[in-house]
């Protein structure tokens, strides 16, 4: 069945709450799956006696069967919840709809993969004109008790009542300003009560009902509201970004209020046990005086540092640490018993009430990949966890974020602005103001900043498309910061000094006015915001990095090498820990201006003496290349593959180009002319390329494999090291193709190292490129010493599609279930994967020990790699910037 359906009308199991407070609970950290990740964290901080609010969670097979049987409720569970309210109710002695003494509660979502923000939430239900009365008198503070109520009126309204909440604001805005006051907090009890009668009134105009008095009523509307919130289009498109299957629904938690906004001993706050953007070992984080939960995450007002240490980014506001140091001290406890307990880095949320402290939220924190590995690192050297479990930690994918450049910090820099550094890296691009303009741009293949005072989950998309996102407001755990953290942007967040104008498109920073389609620069590393487009270096691979790839390297199985042609490549990808280059495409070797005619000239000439005129000329440039590369690799293996041109990329198409090989070759323009339209193709990519070419004209490849060979033999004969040449033909369809061929590059190499007067070490293999080729593995090992499965033009004749004319439809199909991955990204199991098995097992039947390797580019693709340990390769082949994902992803495929 496709992963992203529903599943089939079903009743869940019978049990669909699941109770937790009191230092006890009926779920666990692992009943994710069941409870989502939020209510078996809670369940679990209750058993390790951690002080939670009591509540429950109502199952996710409780959505799921609600999809499934067209949004009707399973049987059963109105009496089940009644039930685990009432336990509620005898824990902290309040009842629900009670007047004089009236239990509130939340009602949160919570799936089994944090999906922070996408979903809804309400706070503060159970208030109506009785028992907000009740609890003005209990907390003998009726300016709490209204406030509670008007924040209340507000959420249910715009979540399950879906009036808009710009009409709660805007009369919020209007009291404030008849009473002469600037801040929320100023008004009074008697302000805050008449802005209730206020709203209750434009729930009334807006809906024609009246907002709901009944307790009961205001529970089943948020518990549905958070079952709809599942499919609402904020969490489709977040699901889609993060392969979250649509079939896993989300849980309902359901819990006592407490309550940060009684009075100033009070306070909400949200932190990690360690720093999420560098890693390091320092509890690290934010709260607010006075406040409620979502103040703080929504950035609406400036959070304080927790700690005296957290000050130096939080500028000049008391830490928690100095405000409340008992709180403080018992909420450090409570982290280290986390971190202890979960062994990771934790994401927690709290509350204080009068100075008691409360665990709302624990979750396994979100972090960069610098992060990632620093924590991984840190926690194996402190015995935490095993190397294997460190890792296991990493997503290989994330490493590219650590492997790409970052600001020259020699580059002159115009700094526009200071903020946060919320989510490191840096990047340049347009300035955009809204979501859907970054969107746009972004699919023209323009680089965009998104630019906005704060970002919401509608932003989403935005973010996706941007380079990197600038907000004016919120703190490290702002929407903006927590999002591209996990998405790995770089992000600067909270920078004061920009004055965004909407309406004007622009901002203003440094005296200066940035419009909309002008360049900045952002480091999210330092917070720094930079005028246009600043210059980067390479990136450094030492320390954590380099610890954690030696532990991968001494666990993973198969080798990993480099596509790579040009010394610089090569280069890299030694850098990187290549162990060999995997494939060298000897065509882009003439890419360069010069080398381009004197290749265009072989290919035109229209006899062979006219070819061997100019392959005279290309002879010494392969020869140099290649003495340079086996340099280079230092005896590691490198596997060159004989000429593959697509025609069509080699042949001169303008009159300049074909006077240039003209005058070259010593001929008429009209000879070039009428040899490049004879040639032309229709579909060059499957026609008269690869070993075609070699068996047509068989001076083409005698050339290669003179150059490779004088190389090898110079390299040697100069003591500039050894050098391993796997030479490689291309496209083979029969066993005859790759016999021929074999006996010419044996035939060369005896020469050579007859004029030589010795010898070097190689091997003759094909690639497997074509379906016919997998399937005649068996015939074609009796001569190839190895197999290199090039995947790009496997996948391309198996499928019949094109990488480049795949990503017109391959997001439809996906949308339609028809494919999960695009084919060209991720093997196709059922089609060139099978082919890959069926040409690895008939290849080894032959010849027991032939070497096999891939070389396209699912080389470089995690899932692919793990697919390539299973069938037994010997090395998988990337480029060089992923070949430290490729060492990783071996590592774990191992593992597995
Ligand atoms: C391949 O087909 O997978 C391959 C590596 O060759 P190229 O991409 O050069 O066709
Ligand atoms: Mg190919």
């Amino acid at each position: 069945m496709s992963k992203t359906n529903l599943k089939p009308a079903t009743q869940p199991a019978s049990k669909f709450v699941y109770s937790f407070g009191d230092g006890s609970a009926e779920g666990k950290a692992d009943m994710k799956n069941l409870l989502g990740g939020k209510g078996a964290n809670l369940a679990e901080m209750c058993s390790l006696g951690l002080p939670v609010p009591p509540g429950f969670t109502i199952t996710t097979d409780v959505c799921v069967s609600y999809y499934a049987n067209s949004k009707q409720i399973p049987d059963g569970l109105k009496e089940q919840v009644a039930e685990a309210l009432a336990k509620v109710e005898k824990a902290v002695g309040n009842k629900f709809g009670d007047a004089a003494n009236p239990l509130l509660v939340s009602v949160r979502s919570g799936a089994r993969a944090s999906m922070p923000g996408m979903m809804d939430t309400v706070l503060n239900l159970g208030l109506n004109d009785k028992t907000v009365e009740g609890l003005a008198k209990k907390s003998n503070n009726p300016r709490f008790a209204y406030d509670s109520y008007r924040r209340f009126i507000q959420m249910y309204s715009d979540v399950v009542l879906e009036v808009d909440h710009y009409h709660f604001e805007e009369m919020l805005e209007r009291k404030k300003h008849e009473r002469k006051v600037e801040l929320d907090t100023e008004l009074t009890a008697d302000d805050l009560k008449d802005l209730v009668t206020q709203y209750k009134d434009v729930v009334k105009k807006e809906l024609g009902n009246p907002f709901p008095d009944s307790v009961e009523e205001q529970l089943w509307g948020a518990i549905m509201a958070v079952f709809n919130s599942w499919m609402n289009p904020r969490a489709n498109t977040y699901r889609k970004l993060h392969d979250i299957p649509e079939s896993w629904g989300t849980a309902v938690n359901v819990q006592a209020m407490v309550f940060g906004n009684m009075g100033d001993d009070c306070a909400t706050g949200v932190a990690f046990t360690r720093n999420p953007s560098t890693g390091e070992k320092l509890f690290y984080g934010e709260y607010l005086v006075n406040a409620q939960g979502e103040d703080v995450v929504a950035g609406i007002r400036t959070p304080q540092p927790l700690t005296i240490a957290g000050k130096e980014t939080g500028g000049e506001l008391p830490a928690m640490e100095e405000v409340m140091p008992d709180v403080f001290k018992e909420l450090v406890k409570v982290y280290q018993k986390l971190e202890s307990h979960y062994r990771d880095m934790q994401d927690i949320e709290f509350t204080v009430q009068n100075r008691k402290l409360w665990m709302l939220q624990t979750r396994n924190g979100k972090r960069t990949a610098a992060a990632a590995i620093k924590i991984a690192v840190d926690m194996v050297n402190e015995k935490l966890i095993t190397k294997e479990e460190g890792i296991k930690r990493i997503d290989p994918s994330s490493l590219d974020q650590l492997l790409h450049p970052t600001l020259d910090p020699k580059a002159q820099k115009t700094i526009l602005a200071k903020g946060l550094p919320a989510s490191p890296g840096a990047a340049s691009g347009t300035v955009v103001f809204t979501a859907e303009e970054a969107e746009d741009r972004a699919q023209h293949k323009e680089k965009v900043i998104l630019v906005r005072i704060e970002t919401s989950p509608e932003d989403i998309h935005g973010m996706h498309a941007a380079q990197g996102i600038l907000t004016s407001r919120g703190g490290m755990t702002s929407h903006a910061a927590v999002v591209a953290r996990g998405m790995g942007k770089p992000c600067v967040s909270g920078a004061g000094e920009v004055r965004i104008d909407y309406k004007a498109q622009s901002f203003v920073a440094a005296g200066k006015t940035i419009k909309a389609g002008d360049h900045i620069t952002i480091n999210g590393s330092t917070g720094e915001v930079m005028l246009g487009d600043v210059p980067t270096v390479q990136p450094q691979l030492s320390g954590d990095f380099a610890t954690l790839m030696g532990w991968a390297d001494s666990i993973r199985q198969l080798k990993i090498r480099a596509n790579a042609e040009t010394p610089l490549d090569a280069t890299t990808a030694r850098k990187f820990g290549a162990e060999g280059i995997g494939l060298c495409r000897t065509e882009h070797m003439f890419f360069d201006a010069e080398r381009i005619i004197a290749m265009r000239e072989m290919i035109v000439a229209k006899d062979e003496k006219g070819r061997k005129a100019a392959l005279a000329k290309l002879l010494p440039m392969q020869r140099k290349d290649f003495a340079e590369i086996f340099q280079i690799m230092e005896g590691l293996p490198v596997t060159i593959r004989l000429l593959d041109p697509p025609l069509h990329e080699f042949l001169p198409n303008t009159e300049a180009d074909m006077q240039e090989v003209a005058k070259a070759a010593n001929v008429s323009i009209d000879m070039i002319r009428n040899r490049a339209s004879e040639l032309h193709e229709q579909n060059p990519m499957l026609g008269h390329r690869g070993c075609r070419l070699g068996v047509t004209y068989p001076e083409i490849y005698e050339m290669q494999a003179r150059a490779i060979f004088e190389a090898a033999c110079d390299v040697e004969k100069q003591k500039k090291g050894s050098a391993i040449a796997e030479i490689m033909i291309p496209l083979v369809m029969n066993p005859k193709e790759l016999q021929m061929l074999k006996k010419l590059v044996d035939d060369t190499a005896q020469s050579v190292f007859k004029e030589k007067g010795t010898k070097v070490e190689y091997m003759v293999g094909t690639m497997i490129e074509l379906p016919r080729a997998a399937l005649r593995a068996g015939d074609i090992a009796q001569t190839a010493e190895f197999f290199s499965f090039g995947t790009n033009d496997l996948t391309q004749t198996t499928l019949g599609i094109s990488r480049d004319d795949s990503a017109s439809f391959i997001e439809d199909y996906k949308k339609k279930n028809i494919v999960e991955q695009d084919p060209f990204v991720t093997l196709d199991q059922e089609g060139v994967g099978e082919l890959i098995k069926i040409a690895a097992e008939r290849g080894k039947a032959t010849r027991p020990a032939i070497k096999l390797g891939i070389c396209g580019e699912h080389g470089g693709d995690p899932a692919s790699i793990h697919f390539c340990q299973k069938t037994g390769l010997n090395y998988v082949s990337c480029s060089p910037y992923r070949v430290p994902i490729a060492r990783l992803a071996a590592a774990q495929a191992a593992l597995k």
